[in-house]
């Protein structure tokens, strides 16, 4: 390891979807003691996500410190413009230049950032984080790829395991962690880097199966739930052992969880009060709008107005677009599910985006209230159910812990887009 790099180090740990609330929890109840040590150390804050809080939106505006509307990316799926096709955003389509690739900055060694795929170059190495559908296409430079199939690496939980059985899942859950593990220190002892970002994701999808798990005592899960906290803890301490005195650490999330009673399909309720007209039933094709169709959404509550001249079948002039955009925001307030409201927000573009990519965002975006989970779906059998999964994102519950000699400056009340200028100035 070369000095010149050597001598202002950060490391960054990301937990995807890990809520500053259970960290509180965790850390005070002695699951995450390594966390604990780091509260009392360095400075700990809740922190807005993105919204929606999905999380290549959240990882895109952590990296590049930018907007939505600058960075280009709203959620999973997108639909190609002028067009009813969908398309899934990648690497290449999000804008903004990632911390790890400022000039004069150094080598960098990027672990697992969702939304990073496929890798492309960097002045060191990178491994994409899901949604990465090759493996040789997911790492930078190809010529790790013989050392990360040797550590058995893999870049996402099979999530498919836990529609079958929640002991495959778990099992398949523990084995990414390790070979993720094996790969940070290997990474951590070969490479020469100055910027050293590690991501875990096991821990959001442990919460959407198991969040039940977690705040029921006698769920038989409950303990395989905390020790998975406590395992990630432990890989904490480790990085903090192997830490020079005078290096940086940032631990933070995308996003937050909670617990989810039911989820709510956004478009059945469009399709039953006459918003949204499909051609043809059955279907889960956005080109079957006609033009009867004056909004649909998109995942997971992206309010779409079908405007002229925007999409083929468009049908909503210019200016009526406000009318409907009010209409829409009361119909969304007053919607009730189990005699609960079950949107907390109703935001308009403009209210939460700005920059060169706003004619792409969705006009209208909704968050939901405690236990509702909100899905586009394009047509469900009915307004809501219950699934498999127990918890669900939330907007207002990140963290973002940093530590470090170095002078740096929080806000008050730190969004995910704050983090960039803290990298920066802690490089
Ligand atoms: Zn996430």
């Amino acid at each position: 390891m070369t000095l010149l790099s050597a001598d202002k180090r950060l490391i960054i740990i990301g937990l995807d979807g890990v809520p500053y609330s259970m960290v509180k929890d965790l850390s005070a109840s002695g699951t995450m003691p390594n966390m604990k040590a780091l509260i009392g150390e360095g400075v700990f804050r809740q922190m807005e996500s993105s919204i929606p809080d999905i999380s290549p939106v959240a990882w895109g505006s952590i990296i590049t410190g930018k907007n939505p509307g600058e960075h280009g990316i709203y959620g999973f799926m997108d639909l190609v413009p002028g067009t009813y096709r969908l398309y899934f955003p990648n690497f290449s389509n999000l804008h903004g230049i990632p911390f790890w690739n400022s000039e004069q900055k150094g080598k960098s060694a990027v672990i697992n950032v969702p939304g990073t795929y496929p890798a492309n170059q960097i002045n060191g190495v990178l491994i994409s984080g899901f949604v990465a559908i090759d493996l040789e296409k997911a790492v930078y430079p190809s010529s790790l790829l013989p050392e990360l199939k040797r550590l058995d690496y893999r870049i996402d939980v099979d999530a498919e395991k836990g529609h079958e059985s929640m002991e495959l899942f778990i099992d398949d859950l523990n084995r990414t962690l390790e070979a993720r593990i094996s790969t940070y220190r290997y990474l951590w002892d070969k490479e020469d880097w100055g910027l050293f970002m590690l991501v875990f994701t096991g821990t959001d999808r442990l919460a959407h199966f198991l969040w039940g798990a977690y705040e029921d005592r006698d769920h038989p899960y409950h303990n395989t739930f905390l020790q998975y906290f406590n395992d990630i803890d432990q890989v904490i301490g480790e990085i903090v052992w192997r830490m020079q005195p005078e290096d940086s650490l940032i631990v933070l999330s995308d996003h937050g969880f909670e617990r989810m009673d039911r989820t709510v399909y956004i478009n059945y309720y469009l399709r039953k009060t006459g918003f949204l007209n499909l051609r043809r039933l059955p279907t889960a094709s956005y080109d079957d709008i006609d033009e009867k169709t004056k909004a649909f959404a998109l995942e997971p509550a992206r309010l779409h107005i079908n405007t002229i001249g925007k999409y083929p079948r468009g049908s909503v002039r210019k200016n009526d677009k406000e009318a409907i955009v009010r209409d829409l925001t009361d119909l969304f307030h007053s919607l009730e599910v189990d005699g609960k409201r079950v949107i907390k927000g109703v935001y308009r573009k403009e209210e939460i985006y700005a920059g060169p990519f706003l004619d792409q965002a969705p006009d209208l975006v909704l968050l939901a209230n405690h236990g509702f989970d909100l899905k586009a779906r394009l047509q469900p059998e009915r307004l809501s159910q219950s699934t498999i999964f127990t918890g669900k994102h939330t907007q207002d519950d990140a963290f973002l812990l940093v530590k470090s000699h170095r002078y740096f400056c929080i806000p008050e009340n730190p969004s995910n887009c704050d983090v960039f200028k803290i990298v920066e100035n802690l490089r």
